[in-house]
């Protein structure tokens, strides 16, 4: 089969957030030991919450701007927020949007004054942070555009390092070609190796030894944690990943039905699943349940469209340089010649 093309992979990544994130969502009315395609039966419509209705501001102001403006991002947010408050939103980006308004200071200066003045560690900036995973993945920068993402909501440097670890794993998995074998122990110790705060290291240390020892879903779920926190819940998403990297239903299934979270969790974990395997690889009934897909579709598409634009650009600067580093040799050999 041939490698999945660009487009598949940026697809998977979005919808299989969304999907994550609505099916999460609604798992929260259905009893642990229910099996997901149970719960996704009983609806007519998968509606996500605010981790998509953010990821769609990421991914707009992206590939509005063609590169981070962390201004313009808090701004796209408010304005999402204003249009659609029943999302589910947390009390924090309300609160930001309210003081940029009132006290005209920037995103990141309003969500640094959180809980006094520390920022907030919540899982909120991981939940959204998908669409720059796909649109940097093969940037050297891509810790701190994450961290630049984060900061215009979650401040606090453990909120950024979760962010920035969720996003490098979107990254790995965009470039990882499902058809060849899947290595966990290299998956696992490049996150390990990425992070960097030993908030989020301990705990991506405790998932290496989990995987080691073979503890079982529902142990690591408590011991690694799945709470608003993103230290207490993103490496659980990457462990449900990480347990079933061959089977999209089995990854969010893992996530979502061991309580905690589980929008969040659905989302993230959807997001690395989707990543890896391509679009393909999300049950087409869940697919075509889901609110506002084509939006999210177009998004994805842009998003893979100005990854490539932006990579021939950047081609093209290389090339150009190369051609005066030749002309300029030229110069050189004719001056030598004279
Ligand atoms: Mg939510």
């Amino acid at each position: 089969m041939s490698r999945l093309t660009l487009e598949a992979k940026y697809l998977g990544a979005m919808i299989g957030s969304a999907v994550g994130d609505a099916i999460g969502e609604l798992a929260f009315h259905y009893p642990e030991r229910n099996k997901l395609a149970q719960v996704v039966e009983g609806v007519a419509e998968l509606r996500y919450t605010d981790d998509t209705a953010m990821a769609i501001g990421l991914a707009t102001s992206l590939t509005n701007k063609g590169h981070l403006d962390g201004q313009d991002l808090g701004e796209t947010f408010r304005r999402s927020f204003e249009q659609e408050p029943w999302r589910g939103y947390a009390a924090g980006p309300p609160t930001i949007f309210t003081m940029v308004r009132s006290l005209g200071i920037p995103y990141a200066q309003a969500a640094q004054s959180l809980f006094n003045g520390s920022g907030s560690f919540g899982n909120g900036a991981a939940m959204r942070i998908a669409p720059l995973g796909l649109f940097f993945h093969d940037s050297l920068q891509i810790y701190e555009l994450a961290c630049d993402s984060a900061e215009v909501t979650h401040a606090h440097p453990v909120g950024k390092d979760g962010a920035a670890l969720q996003a490098r794993a979107v990254a790995q998995a965009v470039k990882l070609d499902p058809q060849k074998e899947f290595l966990v122990d290299f998956f696992v110790r490049d996150l390990i190796d990425f992070c960097r705060t030993h908030e989020i290291r301990g705990k991506m240390e405790l998932l290496e030894e989990l995987l080691n020892e073979n503890i079982n879903p529902p142990l690591a779920a408590k011991q690694l944690g799945q709470s608003v926190a993103v230290q207490e819940s993103m490496p659980f998403a990457i462990y449900s990943f990480v347990r079933h990297p061959r089977s999209f239903e089995d990854c969010l299934d893992c996530a979502i039905m061991h309580g905690g979270d589980r929008d969040t969790l659905g989302a993230m974990a959807g997001a690395v699943s989707g990543a890896y395997l391509g679009v393909q690889a999300i049950p087409s009934g869940w697919r075509r349940k889901l609110e506002n897909r084509q939006t999210i579709e177009q998004l994805a598409l842009e998003l893979a469209e100005s990854t490539v634009s932006s990579r021939q650009r950047a081609v093209g600067r290389g090339q150009r340089a190369v051609d005066r580093g030749r002309r300029s040799e030229v110069r050189d050999q004719r001056e030598e010649d004279h």
